[in-house]
């Protein structure tokens, strides 16, 4: 099915769907291109239009072999597109997913190619701001680069910046994906260069070991480790790589690299990782941190993963840009949304079961021993209770009419069973008449 875009364009068929529009092969008049067709409600937007616009010069003039480049912008009628170089390849995301990590010289490879590419935009006074694994396409039609590494290129510059707009609402504001979110921009700071840093060295974190180093759980979770925690290390990782890495998740955007030396301190890598194979990180995730939810976490980490699931889990939790009808309920990425009864209810469950997970291992074994004891004690002594009652009263059944001096065999039971209010009682025959 063909279909115009704009006098120059036509596009045919559907190669991708992202976040923020559909992907199309399309033709134009210098060959083959991709042509991303906007969302309706974005296009429909007039301040997204006008900012479109403004910017087409600035995206259109970053011309460089590791970013995927637009050609052209059309605003037609109903449709916004975005006209592309076509990449035949895939995205790094798919590619992580059908293979795994990879290894560190192919990672080190792509990670520095789109490094080149961050350190054109950036020199144009363009941030990126949505550096992820889905925005990096491999050219698999290109010459592989060192160790047979595809080569890469980032796409979709700018788009974030179009389509955040402070001019919306809290209900619809919009973030990137978290798990890639500088410490600073949720501080509230503007976004600079750094940021994209951050969100690349995060990207080659998550492509050496196969998870992000603090991605998981719930966003607001997520968010606060972003801003508190030290990087997890990557076992195995040769301590060069690894001090490039944690140079690049420093806190402070000062103090990480700018995006042309981070290139070539990775390309100076890469003769020391040729041959290592990928690296395999034991148990998926952070185990010891995948306890630390706070209660609050844990209440929305099931609501995000669905009951009885407390796994760290990967991936978005909050979209690139909101959806078309946004849940009037999410405003802000800390407070997402009130949880229903059933979820306070299943929150109560599992609190409790953090309260136990939190003793350590040792502690909880003489915990359960401790109860067990206590519980054959209470059982015991409802044992002797009971028999004690059993024989006291037979002892009193036995004893009647006249207690004899056998009676006093009892001897405490005998006692026992007279002070017992519901013992037999004398007819009070005073009492008849009333
Ligand atoms: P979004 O950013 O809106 O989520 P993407 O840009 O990730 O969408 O596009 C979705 C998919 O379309 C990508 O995963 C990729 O497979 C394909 N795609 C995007 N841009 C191109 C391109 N220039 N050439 C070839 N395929 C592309
Ligand atoms: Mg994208």
């Amino acid at each position: 099915m063909a279909r115009k875009i704009g006098s120059r364009y036509t596009v045919h068929q559907v190669i991708g769907r992202g976040s923020a529009g559909t992907v199309w092969l399309g033709e134009g008049p210098d060959g083959p291109v991709a042509v991303k067709l906007l969302r309706e409600d974005l296009a429909s937007d007039q301040v997204l239009v006008g900012r479109f616009v403004q910017e087409r010069a600035a995206l259109t003039g970053l011309d460089h072999p590791r970013v995927v480049g637009v050609r052209d912008m059309v605003v037609d009628g109903d449709d916004l597109a975005l006209v592309m170089e076509l990449v035949q390849g895939t995205d790094l995301r798919s590619r992580l997913e059908r293979d795994g990590v990879l290894p560190p010289q192919a990672a080190v490879s792509v990670i520095a190619d789109v490094a080149d590419g961050l350190a054109a935009a950036h020199a144009a006074g363009i941030v990126h701001r949505d550096v992820k694994p889905e925005n990096v396409l491999l050219d698999l039609a290109a010459p592989p680069g060192p160790g047979g590494a595809p080569r890469a290129k980032l796409t979709d510059f700018g788009i974030a910046r179009l389509v955040d707009a402070p001019r919306r609402t809290r209900a619809t504001r919009i973030i990137g994906t978290p798990d890639y979110l500088a410490p600073e921009i949720i501080e509230g700071l503007e976004p600079r260069a750094a940021v994209d840093i951050y969100a690349l060295a995060t990207v080659l974190y998550e492509l050496l070991a196969g998870f992000t180093p603090f991605g998981g759980g719930h966003t607001g979770a997520v968010l606060r480790r972003h801003v508190t925690e030290s990087v997890p290390p990557v076992p195995g990782l040769p301590d060069g790589l690894w001090r490039i890495i944690a140079e690049c998740l420093a806190k402070a955007p000062a103090s990480r690299l700018r995006a042309a030396e981070l290139a070539e301190r990775l390309r100076e890598q890469l003769p020391a990782l040729a041959g290592l194979p990928g690296i395999v990180v034991p148990a998926q995730g952070r185990a010891p941190a995948e306890e630390a939810l706070t209660p609050a976490e844990a209440v929305y980490a099931e609501v995000d993963a669905g009951p009885g699931t407390h796994k760290r889990r990967r991936g978005p939790a909050v979209p690139l840009v909101p959806g078309p009808s946004p849940d009037s309920t999410r405003d802000t990425h800390t407070s997402l949304r009130r949880p229903s009864p059933q979820e306070l209810a299943s929150y109560a469950a599992e609190s409790r079961a953090q309260r136990t997970a939190a003793v350590p291992a040792g502690h909880r074994k003489g915990r359960r021993a401790l109860v067990r004891r206590r519980r054959l004690l209470a059982v015991l002594l409802a044992v002797v209770l009971l028999l004690a009652g059993a024989a006291a009263a037979w002892t009193a059944f036995a004893a009647e009419p006249p207690a004899g001096p056998g009676a006093g065999a009892g001897g405490g039971a005998g006692t026992h069973a007279g002070a017992r209010p519901g013992g037999p009682q004398p007819p009070v025959s005073s009492n008849a008449p009333r």
